[in-house]
């Protein structure tokens, strides 16, 4: 993205005082215009996604204006909690675990025990490790309902999940048997697809094109490993922002240079927790969305508009002259 905070500070310290001040008025003005085309409107809740920085594995919380709440994995350990408090989180509605694999429900187990969770899916194939059959204990101990994860609807308050189900055939692992959810607020689109491989996504490709529409956010497949997302399923998705969830100086070298390469050919923007911590996506239903991260501010609005008006105001005091 052209012009860092950095780079601000320098433009602005070109112009004086009062043509800064009518200038942040316009930059205000245009809040937002970076993903959506239009500002980001005013007024009314919007539907918020936090990419929860757990470290290695995935945990996304979506939360739908009206406050209903939706947990998408629930990272590789117990810190899932803590990130859920901080956000003041009081109950799940639903919990999906896209599959049963460790860096995605290794917090699931602390999760239903530390809120009251309305319903939970799985992809319904089982797994072999302590990590599971401790899971397994939690969810029968919180008397929690399990889904199938079928093709269906579910209202999440004024959004909507569509679960991509999965082909259900142990034989293709654990990756390939993962949930998918795509959400959906009016206009706008996100689609979390677990850790899907190649034969997953040729898999949805062939049985639920419908379900794989554009959408403004994609959650990397696989962390962002070369055997996660394929051209097909993105030439369909066309993201404009994929969010990569992993841990910093990951020893898998999440993402890697081929996922990074596919996403580029889209013409995706990439943001990582490993860079940036917990990534939050604020959408409206007309589809316009802005992201804001821990470590990285808001995208300044409008940055290019703005560096041009300083310059256009530095250069008529340089010619006033004293
Ligand atoms: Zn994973």
């Amino acid at each position: 993205m052209a012009g860092g905070p950095g780079g601000w500070r320098v433009r602005a310290a070109l112009a004086p005082a009062g043509i800064l001040a009518s200038v942040l008025v316009v930059g205000a003005l245009l809040a937002g215009c970076l993903y959506g085309g239009q500002p980001v409107p005013e007024g009314g809740e919007p539907l918020r996604i936090d990419f929860l920085d757990v470290g290695q594995g995935d945990a996304a919380l979506v939360r739908a204006p009206g406050g209903q709440t939706l947990l998408v994995d629930a990272g590789p350990n117990d810190r899932v909690v803590e990130h859920l408090e901080r956000l003041g989180v009081e109950r799940i509605d639903l919990f999906i675990a896209s599959h049963n694999h460790a860096d995605h429900i290794g917090g699931a187990a602390a999760v239903v025990r530390a809120f009251p969770v309305r319903f939970v899916m799985d992809n319904a194939i089982p797994h072999t490790t302590v990590t599971y059959r401790r899971w397994l204990e939690a969810l029968a101990e919180a008397d929690v309902p399990l889904l199938e994860p079928e093709r269906r609807s579910i209202e999440l308050g004024e959004a909507r999940l569509e679960i991509v189900p999965p082909p259900g055939d142990p034989a293709l692992g654990h990756n390939d048997n993962s949930v998918g959810v795509l959400l959906e607020y009016g206009e706008f689109r996100a689609f979390f697809g677990g850790d899907a491989e190649g034969p997953l996504w040729d898999w949805w490709v062939a049985e639920h094109p419908e379900l794989l529409p554009p959408v403004q956010v994609h959650k990397a497949s696989h962390h962002g490993s070369r055997a996660g997302d394929t051209a097909e399923g993105l030439a369909r998705l066309r993201p404009r922002v994929v969010v990569v969830s992993a841990g910093r100086e990951n020893q898998y070298g999440h993402p890697h240079a081929a996922a990074l390469a596919l996403y580029d050919g889209v013409g995706a923007e990439v943001r990582t927790t490993a860079e940036e911590g917990t990534i939050t996506v604020l959408a409206r239903s007309d589809g316009s969305f802005v992201i804001e991260s821990a470590r990285r501010p808001p995208p300044a609005p409008g940055i290019e508009l703005l560096i041009e008006v300083l310059e256009f105001a530095r250069l008529l005091v340089s010619r006033a002259g004293p």
